[in-house]
């Protein structure tokens, strides 16, 4: 335990009903993680890094959680396992996908957890959907919003709203 932050998670899926996936993935973490705050609409990606596959749907959310970095972790990871995720590729197909995208103002290097997530800003796939519902965060490593990184992003994979919910 530990005082309550707002973390900032994306949910992703490429197997599947992906959209039902996400609906139950966003009711574990909101009974497991926290209050859920906010949601962003679903948008739909082509996979990156490897474009022989189906596209993602990917949200964001915001879970204000009194869960430390690690035990969030931990229940991002079980949420994966509950959704039957099975690691077979880097960057292959996945059922589920539960990544910390920021975790408050925290930076953490840890073996197993690096917050601000590594990737997030040569992400659309991250950004767009993060920016609709914590524009005007600030990254704390690259001291910059969010709004503001997606829009310098070179990422050129179209990110398109999704309708459905
Ligand atoms: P992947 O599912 O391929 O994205 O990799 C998941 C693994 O990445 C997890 O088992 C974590 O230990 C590690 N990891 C490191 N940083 C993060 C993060 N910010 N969010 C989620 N997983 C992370």
């Amino acid at each position: 335990m530990s005082a309550a932050v707002t973390a900032y998670l994306l949910l992703g899926s490429n197997l599947g009903d992906r959209a039902a996936l996400l609906a139950a993935a966003r009711e574990q973490l909101a009974l497991a993680a926290g209050e859920l705050m906010a949601s962003s609409a679903l948008y739909e990606t082509a996979a990156w890094g490897r474009e022989d596959q189906p596209a993602f749907l990917n949200q964001a959310l915001a879970v204000r959680t009194t869960l430390t970095p690690h035990e969030l972790l931990a229940h991002c990871l079980a949420t994966e396992q509950r959704a039957g995720r099975q690691r077979l590729e880097r960057w292959g197909s996945r059922t589920l996908d539960v990544d910390i995208l920021l975790y408050g103002p925290e930076i953490i290097d840890a073996p197993t957890l690096t917050v601000p997530h590594p990737r997030l800003a040569e992400r659309r796939f991250a950004l767009v959907p993060l920016a609709e519902i914590a524009g005007s965060v600030l990254h704390p490593v690259r001291h910059t919003s969010i709004a503001e990184l997606l829009a310098i992003c070179p990422d050129p994979l179209a990110v398109k709203p999704w309708p459905g919910r």
